[in-house]
């Protein structure tokens, strides 16, 4: 609690008493805190492949390397790292739209076939190269009212996943349904499963927060950023809906979105 007190005085300037204003500051501390973590995250994660850029351009720029296949390979590094930077950027600004609420959905109705046909469109080349193979199993005509980019972005970032997170080999799912008791209470159900390396029971809890990663090395290798489902969870909770996950080490991780049918009203945003 913050306590501040001012002297009041009367016109003809006589003391008049005390004003005091009692304020609850913990919630404004607690989001201050937040926020100074999240630069500091983000100053750490934007150094590291500024400094390998640097570095690499750098012993390239002195000279030193002489055959052709270890340039190319320095090169590759710098292609690769300025790819994340720019991932990572995007990211972080998405991420501060959706928090400010700066970023109104734009609800259409959504045919989820459609939408997963295009996102397969885009996820099978990275799937062919690991021989993943992908499966669905989605109803024809089933629409859910939502932003459409939002969506694609969603389930975009756990295909993603469900891909660098799965050795050469696996199989990534998708299945959808409805459930619901009744009507009004329908819901659609994506589940986004993979067969791949899975997540420690301790680390459940904690996956979906900023920059929270399993294995560091593994996420980067991958070209992660640590923002991919703390993306998913602000966008599934802005279409009121919730995202929860299954796992298993060494068997495979599933990713489950609930999302409304049809929205009654539009969202406060
Ligand atoms: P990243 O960019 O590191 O993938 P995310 O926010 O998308 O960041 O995921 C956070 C962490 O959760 C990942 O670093 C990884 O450790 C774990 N993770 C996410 N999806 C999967 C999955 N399908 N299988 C295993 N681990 C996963």
């Amino acid at each position: 609690l913050q306590f501040d007190g001012v002297p009041m005085f009367e016109d003809d300037g006589s003391y008049r008493g005390m004003l005091f204003l009692l304020q609850d500051v913990t919630e404004i501390r607690r989001l201050e805190a937040m926020r100074s973590e999240f630069v500091a995250n983000v100053s750490h994660e934007l150094k590291t492949p500024i400094a390998a850029v640097k570095g690499f351009a750098e012993t390239l720029l002195a000279g030193g390397v002489k055959d052709k296949e270890t340039e190319r390979s320095f090169l590759q590094i710098i292609h690769d790292e300025g790819e994340r930077l720019n991932r990572l950027i995007g990211d972080i600004l998405e991420l501060s739209k959706i928090e400010s609420k700066r970023a109104p959905l734009e609800y259409a109705p959504v045919n989820i076939k459609e939408l997963f046909d295009g996102i397969y469109e885009m996820m099978r080349a990275s799937a062919a190269k690991k021989s993943i193979v992908l499966v669905q199993d989605i109803p024809e005509h089933l629409y859910i009212e939502g932003d459409e980019d939002r969506l694609k972005q969603i389930f975009m970032n756990l295909m993603s996943n469900a891909i660098s997170y799965t050795q050469d080999g696996g199989r990534v799912k998708v299945d959808v349904e409805v459930i619901g008791e009744s009507e009004e209470e329908e819901k659609v159900r994506v589940t986004v499963s993979d067969t791949g390396i899975g997540i420690p029971k301790k680390d459940l809890p904690r996956i979906f927060e900023r920059f929270y990663r399993v294995d560091k090395a593994r996420s980067r290798s991958s070209g992660g950023t640590g923002l991919g489902l703390s993306i998913v969870k602000h966008l599934t909770e802005l279409h009121q809906g919730s995202v929860r996950v299954e796992s298993k080490v060494g068997e495979g991780s599933s990713f489950i979105v609930e999302l409304p049918v049809m929205q009654s009203a539009e969202p406060e945003i």
